[in-house]
């Protein structure tokens, strides 16, 4: 099968491939050839994160942009302390394969957004430090540890691959918030 990168676009919800469990890939030329154009995606609609499940693609790889806060006050970050976990990342990186090896941290709410569903956001609970294990576009293997933003990142992308949105996550408050948008964009994908 070859794709026409050029042709990928963000899929909205309710498109099926959202809700769909993606099957593991094997990195090759077309792979990095699509991961490039997500990333290019992503960067468009100035997102932190985009599956291949978004760009229509049943595959499991992620690709995720997570710069340094600009608000965050640098004076008060532990910059010197060797342990202190990633929580941002300063160029794009590809996932394939991905998978949470370790879960640590309180659960912390967080008012998420998606790029298959705009328009909305919704509070979702997280844990905090999460441990991920993946390939990069060659192969290698890689496990990388993150707190934070980027925590939050790589767990919702990797809900995508199970075909888990944060409409299914969100607390019952946000839901009821977004009801109308939920059920318009329902509606506009009947028409
Ligand atoms: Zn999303």
């Amino acid at each position: 099968m070859t794709i026409d990168t050029a042709k990928l676009r963000i899929e909205l919800y309710p498109t099926d491939v959202l809700k769909t469990k993606a099957d593991p890939v094997k990195p090759d030329a077309q792979v990095r050839e699509v991961a490039m154009r997500m990333i290019e995606l992503m960067q468009g609609a100035q997102g932190i994160g985009l599956a291949a499940p978004q760009v229509g693609l049943s595959w499991r790889l992620f690709v995720a942009h997570v710069p340094p806060d600009p608000d965050r006050d640098q004076d008060n970050e532990p910059n010197d302390n060797p342990s202190q976990l990633p929580i941002s990342c300063d160029s794009p990186m590809v996932f394939v394969n991905p998978i949470i090896t370790e879960f640590a941290g309180d659960l912390e709410p967080y008012d998420e957004g998606c790029l298959s569903l705009p328009g909305i956001t919704g509070e979702v609970n997280r844990p905090s430090i999460v441990t991920m294990q993946a390939t990069d576009l060659d192969g290698n293997e890689v496990t990388l540890k993150a707190t934070g933003l980027l925590a939050r990142c790589w767990q919702h992308e990797i809900d995508h691959l199970d075909g888990i949105l944060i409409l299914d996550k969100m607390t019952q408050m946000s839901r009821l918030k977004n009801r109308t948008r939920i059920k318009s964009m329902e509606k506009a994908a009947k028409r």
